[in-house]
């Protein structure tokens, strides 16, 4: 948290209430977040009208009038909540704050105020995020570096990544969570995928048959598009709260499998805390 979903949520939550509008002013209390950023300040955006949000993978970036771009890492706990002149309020990611709560909250970093008196709150219980400003002609180069693999949420190539799979002996949860493998998976869709398609998470890549590989491939845009669609899973504390099934195994941990009705358990993998249903889901050895 937060994953591809949630990022594309506070993107889109941009581009419906910050585009057009001009920043007038930025009271930031973490000056860390700017700590590898090129510009290391925010005032050359003051006055500068957003012109669009764009995301790539977990990478969100708001495009300013001056050919500034502030590019944005929510990281684990990082959240975006925008509160506009007519009372309404738009927030995505990490839920603490409160979504319903006050604000500014302890952990509410930086307050943005726009032209229009629209609030942007960014907060972040855990400092992870991280800010950077540059011209947006740098913004290409800048991403480069992250050396993405292509987007979970597009149609991914299944010979290519397929062929990956069949190479590498690592766990397929871990392969899913690289993401110069694919961009934009976390803990929580990758859980998701895995149990859609009955692969135990520890399995080796390399074990996982051509149908169940080809399977999760197909399911990951499917699992995003959903996620998006709900604004992101609402997980609090570790524990799902599921809409419509979903999320359906991360953060459910001795709930019922929604397809079995097995007490969905918990494990670790790579380091990760991982659900499965240990039912639907066997283990594989390579
Ligand atoms: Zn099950």
């Amino acid at each position: 948290m937060p994953e591809l979903p949630e990022v594309e949520t506070a993107r889109r939550i941009t581009e419906s209430t910050l585009v057009g509008h001009a920043l007038m002013r930025v009271d930031l209390r973490l000056p860390k977040v700017l700590r590898d950023s090129p510009i290391e300040s925010t005032e050359p955006l003051l006055g500068a009208t957003v012109i669009g949000a764009r995301r790539r993978a977990k990478v969100l970036m708001v495009d300013f009038s001056n050919d500034l771009t502030w590019m944005i890492h929510l990281k684990l706990a990082g959240q975006w909540a925008v509160f506009t002149p007519d009372g309404q309020r738009y927030v995505a990611g990490h839920p603490v704050p409160s979504p319903t709560g006050d604000y500014p909250h302890k952990s509410t970093h930086a307050t943005l105020t726009f032209d229009d008196g629209t609030l942007l709150y960014y907060s972040d219980i855990r400092q992870f995020g991280w800010w950077r400003i540059m011209p947006t002609a740098d913004v290409q180069t800048s991403l480069e570096a992250f050396a993405h693999g292509p987007e979970a949420t597009g149609e991914l190539d299944a010979v290519t990544l397929g062929a990956v799979m069949a190479r590498r002996g690592i766990p397929i949860k871990t392969l899913l969570l690289d993401q110069s493998f694919i961009a934009g998976l976390g803990n929580i869709y990758v859980d998701e995928v895995l149990w859609r398609v009955r692969v135990h998470p520890a399995t080796p890549a390399n074990a996982v048959s051509t149908v169940k590989r080809n399977a999760i491939l197909r399911e990951i845009p499917l699992v995003m598009a959903e996620g998006i669609r709900q604004g992101g899973a609402k997980i609090v504390h570790n524990v799902a709260y599921p809409v419509d099934g979903f999320p359906a195994v991360h953060g459910r941990e001795g709930e019922p499998c929604l397809r079995c009705g097995t007490p969905i358990a918990k494990l670790r993998v790579g380091q990760r805390g991982t659900y499965i249903c240990p039912k639907c889901q066997k283990e594989t050895r390579a």
